[in-house]
């Protein structure tokens, strides 16, 4: 499956760490209409900390949970399945802390899931100004 975007293509790949991988793709992935998933895989990764503590005081103070970057409300669109559901971004990125240094209320954005994608698929990019994107999209 090819996708055309800005630059280029881009297209899954197989996994460059087991090149055997009966999911692997070679030219003609397009040909893939099935293939055998579930396998389980165990995964260890390093993760920076993050304060759930305080994620959830960031969360708790928002009256109505909305996204800063493209304005969606959660309750006007999902109401009962999920009204309260936001997720809380770091405007200073994680990796750029330091040990001593500490995180407040105000260093966090609430965003819905794209969105939040979108801010970290394009290098960080402020949440200010994912909302400009957006608002000229719009016009
Ligand atoms: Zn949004
Ligand atoms: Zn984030």
């Amino acid at each position: 499956m090819v996708f055309k975007k800005k630059k280029g293509f881009w297209r899954l790949r197989a996994d460059p760490l087991n090149p055997s991988s009966p999911d692997g793709f070679q030219d003609g992935a397009e040909a893939f209409v099935e293939a055998e998933e579930g396998r389980v895989n165990l995964k260890i990764h390093l993760r920076r900390e993050r304060s759930k503590k305080l994620i959830d005081a960031f969360k708790a103070k928002l009256t109505e949970p909305r996204c800063e970057a493209c304005g969606m409300s959660f309750a006007e669109v999902y109401g009962d399945l999920g009204g309260d559901y936001i997720e809380a971004h770091h405007k200073i990125p994680i990796a750029q802390l330091d040990r001593s240094s500490t995180t407040t209320l105000d260093d966090l954005a609430a965003v819905r899931a794209n969105c939040h994608r979108m801010i970290h698929k394009n290098n960080l990019m402020l949440v200010k100004e994912l909302a400009e994107f957006l608002m000229l999209r719009k016009k």
